[in-house]
C-alpha cells in the first residue's frame, strides 16, 4: 500500500511538469493547484477503499487528462444561444426579443466605459438614468412622463405599491390570470401591499360592478390585459374609456397593465390587432405598464408611461431603487426606441418584427434548403417533409391568432416506442453545438422555420447529429 501510495506524483512534481504548461496559461495557478489537489485526493481514497482496477495509480499523463476534463467541463458556459424553432417567437423560456444591431452596439458601448448614466454633462451634477429614455417614451406614446424598471411584474409591484399601499384595488375576475407560469395579480398584489376585490364574474363583468366597490378604502382602478387566455361566448368587460371616467369621478387613478404593449399598429405589418400603448392612454389610463421585452422587442424592462405627477411619485418610492433597470437595458431600450422613430423600416431593422411579419416564400426558401440535407441523417429512422404549420407570437400575446408557417416535420419511421424515439429525436437536436429546440406534435418532431434565417450556418452542424 505505501508503495502504491509513494508512486502518486506530488503536486509541485505535477506543477512543474511540462504536461502542465498549458492548462496553467489558460487556467491559472490557483484553479490548477485546487484541481490537483483534489483529483490526488480522490486517487488516494481509490486505493485505500481498494477501487482502482487494475491496482496501480494514474500516471502523470492520465492525471493531467483528468485536471483538464474538469477544468474544461467547469468553464463550459452554461448561457447559450439556441435555435427557436419552437414556433413561439417570442418565448419566454428562450429569451424572448432578440435584440437589433444597434441596441447590441449601444449595450456593448454602455458596458465597456463609464458613461453619464446619472449625471447631467450641462450641470456636471447629479442626473437622472430615466432621463435617456424618458424623451423617446414620451415622444411615442404621447405620455407626459415615463419611468423604467427591471420586468414588467416590477412595473406593476411598484405602481400598486406606490398609490394603493393598505388600500382596496377592485379588479375583474375575468382579469385574474395567471402569466407565464409566475406572474398572479393576486399575488402581486398582496406582496404590494393592497387589497385586491374582486369584482364581476370570470366571464362577464359589468360597469356598476367597479362603482359598486368603490369605498372609501379604494386606491385605484385597475385593467389587466389578459393576453394569454380568453373567454369565448358569452362574455362582457367594461371598456377602458369606461373604467376610467368611473375612476375620475371618483378621484382615482386609472392603471392598465397591457403586458405585451405594442407601440404601434401591428395591423400594418399583417398581424394581429392588439392595443397600442398610446391608444389606451387616450381611453383615459392614468398609466399603462407593459414589458420591454415582448412586442415593443428590446431588452426585459417593465417601462410605466402616464401622468407626470404619478409618475414622479412612483419614482420617490424606495423600491424604485430596488427596481431600477441598469445602464446596458438603458442603452439597449434607447436603441430600440430610435427604430421606432422610422416605423417603415421596423420590419427591417428590429428582429421581433422581422419574424413575426416574415413572408412565407421566405420560410419555404429556408424549408427547401434544410429539407433534403435532414431526409439524408435520418433515412432510415423517419420521414422528413416540409410541412404546414402555425407559429405563435409568444410571451402571453394573442394566443389565439396564429401566424402560417412551414415546418420541418421528423416522423419516425418505426411505429413502435414512437414516443420514446420523439423524445430521443429532440434530445439529439438538443446536444448540438447549437441546441435546436423543436417541439413534439401529432407523432412528429417539428422544427418550426419562422426563427431560422441563416441556413447555411444551421446546416454546417447537422453532420453533428448521431443518429444511430
Ligand atoms: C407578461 C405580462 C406581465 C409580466 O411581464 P414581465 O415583463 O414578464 O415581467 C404582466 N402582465 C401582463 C398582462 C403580461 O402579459
Amino acid at each position: 500500500m505505501d508503495k502504491r501510495r509513494s508512486s502518486i506524483p506530488s503536486v509541485d512534481k505535477l506543477l512543474s511538469s511540462s504536461l502542465f504548461k498549458d492548462l496553467l496559461k489558460q487556467f491559472g495557478r490557483t484553479q490548477v493547484t485546487d484541481t490537483i489537489r483534489r483529483i490526488l485526493s480522490e486517487i488516494r481514497d481509490d486505493l485505500n477503499s481498494g477501487n482502482t482496477v487494475p491496482d496501480v495509480p494514474p500516471d502523470m499523463q492520465e492525471i493531467t487528462d483528468r485536471v483538464r476534463a474538469e477544468l474544461t467541463t467547469r468553464h463550459i458556459d452554461t448561457l447559450k444561444t439556441v435555435y427557436n424553432l419552437t414556433g413561439t417567437v417570442l418565448h419566454t423560456n428562450l429569451g424572448r426579443s432578440i435584440l437589433p444591431q444597434e441596441a447590441i452596439e449601444a449595450v456593448v458601448a454602455a458596458a465597456g466605459g463609464a458613461s453619464n448614466l446619472e449625471y447631467d454633462l450641462a450641470t456636471g451634477e447629479r442626473g437622472d438614468r430615466d432621463s435617456h429614455t424618458e424623451g423617446l417614451l414620451r415622444e411615442i406614446t404621447g405620455a407626459e412622463a415615463a419611468t423604467l424598471v427591471n420586468n414588467n411584474a416590477a412595473a406593476v409591484l411598484l405602481v400598486l405599491n406606490t398609490l394603493a399601499l393598505n388600500a382596496e384595488v377592485p379588479v375583474s375576475r375575468g382579469e385574474l390570470v395567471e402569466i407565464g407560469g409566475s406572474f398572479r395579480i393576486p399575488d402581486i398584489m398582496s406582496r404590494a401591499g393592497c387589497t385586491l376585490v374582486e369584482i364581476g364574474t370570470t366571464n362577464r363583468t359589468h360597469a356598476r360592478d367597479y362603482s359598486n366597490a368603490i369605498t372609501s378604502r379604494t386606491g385605484l382602478l385597475m385593467k389587466v390585459h389578459t393576453s394569454n387566455y380568453q373567454v369565448r361566448g358569452f362574455t362582457k368587460s367594461v371598456a377602458d374609456k369606461e373604467v376610467a371616467a368611473i375612476a375620475h369621478e371618483n378621484n382615482l387613478p386609472f392603471v392598465t397593465d397591457l403586458g405585451s404593449g405594442t407601440l404601434v399598429d401591428l395591423q400594418s405589418w399583417g398581424l394581429p390587432y392588439e392595443p397600442t400603448v398610446t391608444e389606451t392612454l387616450d381611453s383615459g389610463a392614468d398609466l399603462v405598464t407593459f414589458s420591454g421585452d415582448k412586442l415593443l422587442g428590446g431588452p426585459q424592462a417593465g417601462i410605466i408611461v402616464g401622468r407626470k405627477d404619478l409618475i414622479d411619485q412612483i419614482k420617490s418610492n424606495p423600491l424604485k431603487r430596488a427596481l431600477r433597470v441598469d445602464k446596458m437595458t438603458i442603452a439597449a431600450i434607447h436603441a430600440v426606441l430610435k427604430l421606432y422613430l422610422d416605423p417603415d423600416n421596423l420590419a427591417k431593422k428590429l428582429p421581433s418584427f422581422r419574424l413575426l411579419s416574415r413572408d412565407l416564400e421566405d420560410i419555404i426558401r429556408v424549408g427547401n434548403s434544410v429539407l433534403p440535407i435532414l431526409q439524408k441523417i435520418f433515412t432510415e429512422q423517419a420521414e422528413v417533409s416540409l410541412v404546414d404549420c402555425s407559429s405563435q407570437i409568444g410571451s402571453g400575446s394573442m394566443p389565439l391568432d396564429l401566424l402560417p408557417s412551414k415546418a420541418i416535420a421528423i416522423k419516425p419511421t418505426r411505429r413502435k416506442g414512437d414516443g420514446k424515439q420523439l423524445t430521443r429525436i429532440c434530445h439529439l437536436l438538443r446536444q448540438l453545438p447549437v441546441p435546436v429546440i423543436g417541439r413534439i406534435k401529432e407523432g412528429a418532431v417539428m422544427l418550426d422555420l419562422r426563427c431560422l434565417e441563416d441556413d447555411a450556418k444551421f446546416i454546417s452542424q447537422l453532420h453533428l447529429l448521431k443518429i444511430e
